[in-house]
């Protein structure tokens, strides 16, 4: 049985997010040449301008730049591949699973057992139907829906956080930290946090090819982008980044092989540590939290 095709998390809605880019390309005199690959949304500029609530903890502990590494909804074909790899490199990663693939088939809920016993990974929560198996417009009008379906997914999966990212909308509700990427999404993801959920979106993203699964851009590529976004400030928090890559693309020893280039490159990198999603700043208030239910 097959792992229906799960579509990339950027998909094809944010016309005005598309148009906001621009401007901001024109006004912070963004060079495309320099850079190998855009950030995912480098209109979230926020240096100097983090939320009252948000403590800049970019110059704490040991001054480093935090990374979080994120995977997206597994279990399918890339993930066994990833997890073996992580254990491998010894690295941190933070794994955003949809509900419905940890009983799809004997294999997934074999992967699914793997997570859930390895140590050093966390795992998150990615919806129960990703969306709706990604009508997405259809899935956010209705509020109700939404909460429902991710509560179904923690609830299901035994989940030990209330750390979510919501399929195919990069939205961030951590403390005061808030930015929703398509506005219609908003009362949705209103009720989320009202639920008491964190939403977790992203900073930058490993974007494929969705017909191929193939990768567009080389391990370096993204090495310099990392360096390029935490230059620029083009993060939700300074000083820390996450990063976005889905464990489908992950099924092709070429692209693993990057994965492997990738996680290496960061570890030898002194400026950078890697962290668990849990270790964002902020989230462990919210994790804590007794939740309004
Ligand atoms: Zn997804």
């Amino acid at each position: 049985m097959t792992t229906p095709a799960v579509a990339t998390e950027g998909d094809p809605e944010p016309r005005s997010t598309f148009f906001l880019y621009i401007l901001l390309i024109a006004f912070a005199g963004w060079q495309c040449q320099s850079s190998p690959a855009s950030p995912t949304h480098p209109h979230l500029i926020v240096k100097d301008t983090i939320p009252a609530g948000i403590a800049d903890t970019s110059h704490s502990n040991n001054g480093k730049r935090k990374i979080y590494l994120t995977f997206d909804d597994g279990p399918n074909k890339g993930t066994r591949n990833v997890l073996a790899l992580v254990k491998a490199e010894n690295v941190p990663v933070s794994f955003f699973i949809v509900g419905e693939h940890t009983k799809m088939s004997d294999w997934q809920k074999t992967v699914w057992d793997s997570l859930q016993t390895a140590s050093g990974i966390l795992l998150c929560n990615h919806s129960y139907t990703h969306a709706l198996h990604n009508k997405y417009s259809k899935f956010y009008q209705n509020p109700d829906t939404v909460v429902k379906d991710i509560r179904q997914a923690e609830t299901e999966l035994q989940l030990k956080n209330h750390i979510v990212r919501a399929p195919g909308r990069n939205c961030w509700r951590i403390g005061a930290l808030s930015y929703t990427d398509i506005k219609k999404s908003k009362p949705a993801i209103d009720s989320l946090q009202a639920s008491g959920f964190t939403l977790m979106g992203w900073d930058l993203e490993w974007h494929f090819n969705p017909d191929t699964l193939a990768l567009i851009h080389t391990a370096d590529e993204m090495l310099q982008q990392i360096d390029s976004v935490f230059r620029r400030g083009f993060t939700q928090q300074k000083g820390h980044l996450v990063l976005l890559a889905h464990d489908q693309v992950f099924q092709r020893k070429e692209d693993l092989a990057q994965l492997k280039i990738l996680l290496e490159g960061l570890k030898r990198n002194s400026k950078y540590e890697l962290l668990l999603a849990n270790q964002y700043p902020g989230i462990g208030v919210d994790s804590l939290v007794l939740r309004k239910r």
